[in-house]
């Protein structure tokens, strides 16, 4: 009612900023260094903790992606459990990624009894213990996580293998409680990923193994493993759990299904890097020091553009740590929140009108002799390297745009991409004025035109890269150029993949844009082996005339100008570049045969994993629609409606009063009518919604996604106008929900 949303108010008002002790040592406060790991069961660790043969097998085993034998096992796991148990933990559990987007534990206690025969009678007493065989492998219930059909009911098996590239750690709870967490990877029975760690590991094989490839035909003997890296700026929004408890829309979806937009909100830029609120603050401080204890790296944090939207960013690490670590970081941020009587809101766009949040996942390629492949240096031999790899992975961009297009799919991000805020549907590279001009030269087989890197037409210089060829003079590394449109843009040293939605694992995109370069690189290696003929190596001419094929032939994917714009779209549509925007659609791309021969000959994926992938995205596609169009009539019948009803009642009787004082009560019957037309319109909406609620419902799994985008969405829209227009015309005392207003200042 509309006293609750009052007295929520006034609690968010009288708020105070939660006091939190930050950790001293002697008299000083920690210096971050000192709290980074500090609840890792690290390689210094478990080398300071295991005898030295045990820790010697352990890294050879990890490095050889080789199952633990017994012995190694348990040396490692009583270990892990003395180490555990001296800072506070009672109980282990293995922590894996459904593909639900979030994680998922069971805890079990070290608690384990023993019995003995004492003086003839037994007696049970307790131990503390932990197996080998419990940190290798645990069996959860696995019937209730989503599966797509791969395990059928009388197979419900499935189990969690401990991922030992991603070391164990300390996670605290309430009331001083402790828990070992091993990362760990989810399959069935059969060996089947069940999760989105397995793939994002195969993958990761996939690409170095391709890039070794590469490598080896230029010449290079040393390098035995690319790796893959990942930092995934997060933006979300914080608003007060007061308020946030009244919106019922909130709560069950993550978004507001209702609310019309404020009067003031970004158009003034007052937010943007702004000061961070001080309850804000301590908020992220306090998840930034429990993220930083379990080895997250947080390194930034900032207002974003939105009111009461922020970002943390990570330093990047390997890209399966950085997708554990940002899974992390979200269900820290969620939880620390709380303390601070905050909400944490990670949906694409929990407002409308408002900017919404996304997970820009900056991605690079790193040999395991430190070289970031996408880093152009100042040596001719590297730059061609850069240049090869350059062209490669927009051949892969080319080839699977829609394949990435797919990955970021869902009911929730589908608000946000194309709504001239984040990059639209359309999948297209950003190169930079530079680099475009260094493949249009090598294309047009003339020399580079002359450029230096400007600002406002200021020159600010730059690093200059020598090809070495006649031909070719200097490259600049140019960091100024920013488009923000683009949904994949190469910015200076990594791409970034900003249309990857704030809510998800980042793990599949990334999955999916390994496979893709994984192949290009096979496709490059191959090219120029032929090109090199029968020659020890490929002559620089030979190597030109590589990246020359793969630009050509990829050139249709760069796009430099403003992805916001209506021509990008007409001259997408005429480049042929896919622009699906229905999520169903999206969704078929994982099944067409260029991109499920992608993932499957390169064993990233089975077919049947594939397959149940789809199913799994398109059935919690209609899902959350059902879900969010039942919670809108929900919203309308329980307190919209009754709301307009009230106000209603009172304008009518003191018209009958005015009547009887011989007023004519003009005003009051004008907004009565207006009034009544607006009740009569959303119900008729509102009821109209049921029906495709109804009908939706009714449909088989296959159609029902394609149904809830179109009917569901429509209708949806339709009932929100007319409930938004009743909320600026009943008087404020009635709403008994928090307003735009409310929940973002
Ligand atoms: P910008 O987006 O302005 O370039 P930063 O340089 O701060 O901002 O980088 C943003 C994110 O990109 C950070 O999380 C950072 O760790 C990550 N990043 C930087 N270099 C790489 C790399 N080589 N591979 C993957 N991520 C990277
Ligand atoms: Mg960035």
């Amino acid at each position: 009612s509309q006293s609750a949303r009052l007295s929520a108010l006034q609690e968010n008002v009288d708020r105070s900023t939660r006091h939190i002790d930050w950790p001293t040592v002697g008299d000083r406060h920690q210096y971050p260094s000192e709290i980074f790991n500090a609840d890792v069961f690290d390689r210094r660790t478990m080398a300071s903790t295991l005898p030295k043969p045990i820790y010697q097998a352990f890294t050879k085993q990890m490095q050889g992606h080789n199952k633990l034998d017994r012995s190694t096992a348990d040396a490692v796991a009583h270990a892990a459990k003395v180490w555990a148990m001296n800072k506070g933990a009672t109980h282990f559990t293995h922590w894996f990624q459904p593909q639900t987007g979030t994680t998922a534990e069971k805890h079990d206690s070290f608690l384990t009894l023993k019995s003995q025969i004492v003086d003839g009678q037994e007696e049970t007493y307790a131990i503390d213990h932990f197996s080998g065989g419990q940190l290798l492998q645990a069996e959860p219930d696995a019937s209730s996580f989503p599966n797509g059909g791969i395990r059928s009911t009388f197979e419900a098996r499935g189990y969690t293998v401990w991922d030992t590239l991603s070391p164990m750690f300390i996670r605290r709870g309430p009331h001083g409680t402790a828990t070992l967490y091993i990362p760990s990877v989810f399959i069935s029975y059969n060996g089947e990923a069940l999760d989105e760690k397995t793939i994002l590991l195969r993958s990761n094989e996939v690409v170095s193994r391709a890039a070794v490839g590469l490598l080896r035909v230029l010449g290079d003997t040393e390098t035995q493993r690319v790796s893959t890296t990942l930092g995934c700026e997060q933006e979300f929004f914080l608003i007060d759990r007061a308020v946030y408890n009244l919106r019922p829309d909130l709560k069950i979806t993550g978004r507001t299904l209702i609310g019309v937009p404020p009067p003031k909100h970004q158009q003034l830029e007052d937010h943007y890097f702004g000061q961070i609120p001080s309850r804000v603050l301590a908020c992220i401080a306090e998840a930034e020091y429990e993220l930083a204890r379990i080895g997250v790296p947080v390194k930034t944090r900032h207002n974003e553009v939105a009111p009461n939207q922020f970002e943390v960013a990570p330093i990047f690490e390997g890209s399966s740590i950085a997708v554990d670590h940002n899974l992390a970081t979200m269900e820290v941020l969620h939880q620390v929140a709380h303390r601070h009587k905050l909400k944490v809101l990670f949906h694409e766009k929990p407002f409308k009108g408002v900017n919404g949040s996304g997970k820009h996942a900056n991605w690079s390629l790193q040999t395991d002799g430190g070289d970031n492949l996408l880093d152009p240096t100042s040596s001719p031999q590297t730059n061609y390297r850069f240049l090869l790899v350059l062209v490669a992975i927009l051949d892969a961009v080319y080839k699977h745009g829609d394949l990435l297009r797919a990955t970021i799919a869902s009911a929730s991000n589908e608000h946000r991409l194309g709504a001239n805020e984040a990059p639209p549907a359309i999948v297209s590279a950003f190169l930079g004025s530079q680099l475009s001009e260094v493949l249009n030269a090598i294309e047009e087989n003339r020399p580079v035109a002359e450029h230096t890197p400007t600002v406002q037409g200021v020159s600010v210089g730059g690093t200059t890269l020598d090809l070495k060829i006649s031909s070719m003079p200097p490259i600049a590394r140019d960091l100024t150029d920013r488009n923000r449109t683009s949904p994949f843009a190469f910015t200076g040293n990594k791409f970034e993949f900003r249309a990857v939605g704030s809510k998800q694992s980042p793990s599949f995109p990334i999955v999916v844009l390994n496979a893709a370069v994984a192949q290009s690189f096979i496709e490059v290696t191959a090219a120029l082996k032929a090109a090199q003929a029968d020659k020890e190596a490929p002559s620089e001419e030979d190597i030109l005339s590589v990246i020359r094929l793969f630009a050509i032939s990829s050139k249709k994917i760069r796009f430099e100008g403003n992805g916001y714009s209506d021509e990008w779209i007409v001259e997408a549509e005429k480049r042929g570049l896919p622009n699906l925007k229905a999520c169903t659609d999206a969704f078929k791309r994982l099944l067409e045969p260029h991109n499920s021969n992608l993932l499957t000959s390169l064993g990233v994926l089975s077919q049947s994993e594939l397959s149940s992938r789809y199913h799994i995205m398109v059935e919690k596609y209609a899902k959350d629609l059902v879900i969010e169009a039942n919670t809108l009539s929900a919203l309308i019948n329980n307190g919209v409606l009754p709301a307009a009803f009230s106000y209603r009642k009172d304008l009518a009787d003191s018209i009958n009063s005015q009547a009887t004082a011989g007023v004519e009560a003009t005003p009051e019957k004008k907004l009565l009518v207006a009034l009544t037309n607006g009740c009569m319109a959303l119900t008729e909406a509102s009821e109209k919604l049921d029906a495709f609620i109804e009908k939706v419902e009714g449909l088989h799994e296959e159609e029902q996604g394609e149904a809830a985008g179109t009917l569901l969405t429509a209708a949806m829209e339709e009932v929100r106008s007319h409930a938004d227009a009743l909320e600026k015309k009943v008087a404020d005392k009635y709403w008994p929900f928090p307003k735009y207003t409310e929940l973002l200042f």
